[in-house]
């Protein structure tokens, strides 16, 4: 399958990205540019004053203490600040006066200094600080006046710091906003498609790798790249096409089961016929022999594709179960009795434990085909110890009823163990002794007993023997 890529896929890493670098790019812009023109004003403004204010108490003080002291004072702050200084006696004669660093200087402040001198004879305050604007011209100024003999009232110290400056700054910063959206604009792309090629590269590789696995290739190894998530993500597809590895090779066992297992009694059906044909047809003793041959591999020809059957009715889901109350003890006893019988002629010894009657809730003739498939088994992995036990044995203080059939058989390997109840699965012994089966019985079982929602297992040793059961719920009679 190819996936077509079109030079504008909206939804691709690299186009989102791209455009949320951009949002954040132009928000920050945005926010520089509203800084800029709505409160830097404001800000320095604030600044400004608190900064005269400062100053000006610091200038006070020293008015006070030491004319020497104040006077370079003042030039330091005049200098620094370009702030004007002025000191006046309320009938107007100036005591004092410095401007930014030049001596004497002209007063060029009257209207500003006019302006905080009303508004603090006007206040019942020590101090004012006001912000005023000749007609004719846009610059800001900013006047503090304070008492300095508060009680007599009879000097006045002004300082006036021209707010010019900052209207300056703000075209400064102005011009620099250009370079700054470019320059922020190019580091929001660079950034952008560096990061989705880091992201997009992992999810590439991961894609192609899957392409390759949906072709059948399993050997495909997936990368995740540097980032937690994806490499999670290649573990786990990592892991997904190991299992699928395996499940494929199951199944292709399956399939050279199922078709060995057809083609046996198939073969054997056509020799004995055909020497029935060839040889045997006058003699009626070989003639009987070839046929017992013929009608035993025809039955089990006639039991695979039952199981089979059985087998895809319970995957498929498509069985419905005859449940009935009965008595579990009395269903157990029949089964017992049928192989009692046979065995007998064998020579083996099959002992019964049973309690009083039991009931139960599920399909008698499917919980007899599990009790039958146990012993069988049972039978059939006996080798030479021949002595076979079936236990019915109620459990949890009466509430569950346990079937169980222990043989001292082959017994089945620790790691084959969970095994045994797959579908035509059979274990390694099998191989050594040629026993007759296809596999498929303890898978029904399973199926059984799952249906009837039933506890079922095994324990064994091999060599030793095995011990196979399952338990039901005990319902009132
Ligand atoms: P089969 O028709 O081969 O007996 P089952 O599904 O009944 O198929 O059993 C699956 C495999 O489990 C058997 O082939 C055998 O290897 C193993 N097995 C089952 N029961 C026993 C037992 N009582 N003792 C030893 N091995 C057993």
């Amino acid at each position: 399958m190819k996936t077509k890529k079109s030079r504008f896929d909206f939804s691709s890493i690299r186009t989102v990205s791209l455009l949320y670098f951009v949002i954040f790019a132009v928000l920050l812009l945005l926010l520089v540019w509203f800084l800029q023109n709505f409160l830097i004003n404001n800000y320095y403004e604030e600044m400004r004053i608190s900064e005269i204010r400062t100053s000006a108490k610091m200038l006070e003080n020293k008015y006070h203490f030491n004319r020497k002291a104040f006077n370079d004072a003042a030039v330091d702050v005049s200098k620094n600040s370009g702030v004007y200084i002025l000191v006046s006696s309320s009938d107007g004669t100036i005591s004092y006066n410095y401007g930014a660093g030049v001596q004497p200087v002209s007063l060029g402040y009257d209207y500003e200094i006019s302006e905080a001198n009303t508004n603090l004879r006007n206040s019942n305050l020590n101090s004012v600080s006001i912000t005023t604007k000749e007609d004719d011209s846009d610059l800001y100024t900013l006047v503090y006046a304070s008492y300095l003999n508060p009680d007599s009232k009879d000097e006045i110290l002004y300082l006036v710091a021209p707010l010019y400056p900052v209207r300056s700054t703000v075209q400064i910063l102005r011009s620099q906003f250009h370079l700054i959206t470019l320059f922020s604009l190019i580091v929001a792309v660079v950034l952008a498609l560096y990061l989705s090629r880091r992201l997009s590269g992992p999810i590439d590789n991961i894609t192609k790798s899957a392409v390759e696995l949906s072709k059948g290739n399993f050997n495909v190894k997936f990368n995740g790249g540097m980032f937690t998530e994806t490499n999670e993500l290649a573990r786990t597809l990592n892991t997904a096409s190991y299992e699928m590895q395996r499940s494929d090779s199951y199944q292709r066992d399956l399939i050279a089961n199922v078709t060995h297992d057809l083609k046996t009694p198939l073969t054997m059906i056509k020799s004995y016929a055909e020497m029935i044909n060839d040889i045997s047809g006058d003699n009626p003793k070989k003639r009987k022999e070839h046929l017992r041959v013929i009608i035993s591999e025809a039955d089990r020809l006639n039991k695979l594709v039952s199981d089979m059957l059985a087998m895809s009715r319970l995957q498929s889901g498509n069985i419905i179960l005859d449940k009935t109350k009965f008595n579990i003890v009395e269903a157990a006893e029949e089964v017992f009795e049928t192989y009692k019988y046979l065995s007998e002629q064998d020579g083996y010894t099959i002992k019964f434990n049973k309690p009083k009657a039991t009931y139960v809730y599920g399909d008698l003739d499917k919980i007899k085909q599990v009790m039958i498939n146990f012993i069988s088994n049972a039978i059939k992995y006996s080798e030479d110890n021949k002595n076979i036990e079936i236990n019915l044995k109620k459990a949890f203080s009466g509430k569950t009823i346990r079937f169980s059939v222990l043989d001292h058989g082959v017994g089945i390997p620790a790691d084959e163990l969970s095994h045994v109840w797959d579908r035509y699965y059979r274990t390694s012994a099998n191989h050594k002794q040629s026993v007759d089966g296809n596999g498929l019985g303890l898978s029904i079982v399973k199926g059984i007993l799952s249906l009837h929602n039933a506890n079922y297992g095994v324990t064994s040793k091999e060599g030793v023997g095995s011990e196979f059961w399952f338990e039901m719920d005990v319902v009132k009679k």
